[in-house]
């Protein structure tokens, strides 16, 4: 798609490493700001969307992706908003295959809400894609809809099925909400370790303004999630790491793997190796912080990739140590006011 981004050998630039010697390794890239869901944690009900021309086209985020790629970024993960509602994204996804021919690439994946996978699983998984992350929150039809205020959970158990079919490993994440799915911890697991599934459980985050129920209210610590499922498991901790933050356990009764990823209780910011970039172009350099880089500026005012570069490195300069995420009555603003539909999660 592009031929500029992979700088001669000669000229190869050095690895990307924050001031506190993290390599940055990981980059989640969101492709669109568009989704067919408007899950209540995510969304509001009538969101406005950014218009089309603020959005970087498939070639400037293949442009950006290599770019990472080129200074030593292993993994590339993209999200969204929805990813697979953009329109002709196996585009971009054939062109990033080619960093994972090279070796240059280790990972290519994708986050979904799975509405779309029985159309796209078989070509992802002809891109190179091996493993996914699906969202599902909950196994119960009404409460699905409820939840996403638009989706067909049928379409995504569809979607599932055709992930698996394709030969992909399929992850899935659910966010843990106190009074609306604490009573399917346990079966989320079953199915999930039924199908050869690993099952995560994320605790809801204070990212963007919403119209629905206040996040203090939806907040719901990880220590409440491992009780549930110590009812009905025997989980041990295990050693097992995808290079995200999730710890996992393993369920002696299934098999099976759990992750629980604790963004607010548990600091996991030392061995951060990774940074979002919103379909727009803005580098994020931590999810819980403000601080970004224009990327669609150098993208844009050069056809060659010296300027996307500079801006790069100079953003990694500023990586800070640590996110500050707070959930309690006293802060009732989210910490950060973009949504996650922004960053991609
Ligand atoms: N649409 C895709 C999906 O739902 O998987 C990709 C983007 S979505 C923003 C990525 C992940 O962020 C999803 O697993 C979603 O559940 C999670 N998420 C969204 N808002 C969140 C919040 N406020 N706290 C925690 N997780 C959130
Ligand atoms: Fe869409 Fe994913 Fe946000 Fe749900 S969590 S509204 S599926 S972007």
């Amino acid at each position: 798609m592009n031929a500029h981004s992979q700088p001669p050998a000669a000229t190869m630039p050095a690895p990307l490493v924050d001031p506190f010697g993290r390599a940055v390794s990981y980059v989640r890239v969101s492709v669109t700001d568009r989704c067919d869901f408007r899950c209540v944690y995510c969304m509001s009900e009538h969101m406005t969307f950014l218009p089309r021309r603020d959005l970087l086209t498939l070639e400037e985020l293949d442009r950006l992706c290599s770019a990472f790629v080129a200074r030593g970024t292993k993994k590339l993960r993209i999200t969204g908003g929805e990813p697979l509602v953009r329109h002709d994204l196996m585009k971009l996804f054939r062109a990033l295959s080619r960093h994972l021919v090279s070796g240059a690439l280790e990972e290519l994946t994708l986050t979904t809400n799975g509405s779309q996978l029985a159309r796209f699983s078989d070509q992802l998984a002809d891109c190179g894609v091996r493993r996914i992350n699906v969202s599902l929150d909950t196994l119960q039809p009404d409460r699905f809809r409820a939840l996403t205020r638009t989706g067909d959970l049928s379409r995504v158990l569809a979607g599932l099925d055709a992930a698996l079919k394709a030969g992909l490993k399929v992850k899935l994440n659910a966010v843990a909400l106190k009074g609306v799915n604490e009573d399917e911890f346990v079966p989320l697991v079953r199915f999930a370790h039924e199908r050869g599934m690993d099952m995560t459980f994320i605790e809801v985050m204070p990212l963007g303004e919403l119209d629905g129920p206040a996040r203090v209210d939806q907040y719901l610590p990880m220590s409440a999630v491992r009780e549930r499922l110590g009812e009905a498991f025997t989980l041990d901790e295990i050693d097992y790491r995808t290079g995200g933050p999730a710890r996992y356990m393993r369920a002696a009764e299934t098999g099976g793997r759990v992750g629980i990823i604790t963004p607010l209780t548990h600091n996991f910011c030392e061995s951060c190796n990774r940074v979002r970039v919103t379909c727009t172009g803005t580098l994020y350099m931590c999810l819980g912080q403000e601080d970004a880089a224009d990327l669609r500026a150098p993208l844009r005012d050069s056809a060659d990739d010296a300027l996307l570069h500079a801006a790069i490195e100079e953003a990694i300069r500023r990586k800070p140590k640590g996110h500050d995420f707070i959930i309690d009555r006293a802060t009732q603003a989210p910490a950060v006011s973009r949504h996650m539909s922004t960053t991609g999660g």
